[in-house]
């Protein structure tokens, strides 16, 4: 997991704040392109996740959700993972439990976020350099 933050850079994350509102919210994610925010007040202590999905949902069922804050909608019980916490098992678990981001946490303190675009992308690295490897193997002369 290490290997793949450092190449995305731990400029990368970007938070709201719960009181912040829904349209401040949607403006962030159309802005930044992306499809999750980190919740927190102060921008490394881990108070939630919010994604484009929660915001479909709630706008579906309530439509004034739009003038309610970030903190209405948001998922306060957030899967984290560790620096050293292997691409495999987080994609297994982004699988089972059906979300498509986890933070990064450390010492309490979030120092990324990962996406499951950003898993597969180094999966598909690593597969590509053992067949190329067994390829070389294999036709060596
Ligand atoms: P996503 O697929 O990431 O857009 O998220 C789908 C739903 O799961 C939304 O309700 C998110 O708030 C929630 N969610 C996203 N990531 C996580 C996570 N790491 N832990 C718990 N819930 C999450």
């Amino acid at each position: 997991m290490s290997e793949l933050l450092k190449a995305k850079n731990n400029q990368d994350i970007v938070s709201i704040a719960p009181g912040a509102g829904v349209r401040e919210l949607i403006a962030m994610l159309a802005e930044h392109n992306i499809g999750a925010l980190i919740v927190s007040g102060d921008g490394v202590a881990l108070e939630g996740i919010v994604s484009e999905r929660d915001v479909v949902r709630h706008l579906h069922h309530d439509g004034t959700v739009i003038n309610n804050t970030v903190s209405a909608i948001m998922t306060t019980s957030v899967e984290t993972c560790g620096p050293d916490d292997d691409v495999d098992d987080v994609m297994a678990t982004m699988t089972e439990r059906r979300f498509r981001h986890v933070p990064v946490c450390e010492d309490g303190r979030v120092v990324g976020i990962v996406s499951i675009g950003d898993l597969v992308k180094q999966k598909i690295g690593q597969l590509t350099f053992e067949r190329d490897q067994l390829d070389g193997y294999i036709h060596q002369s």
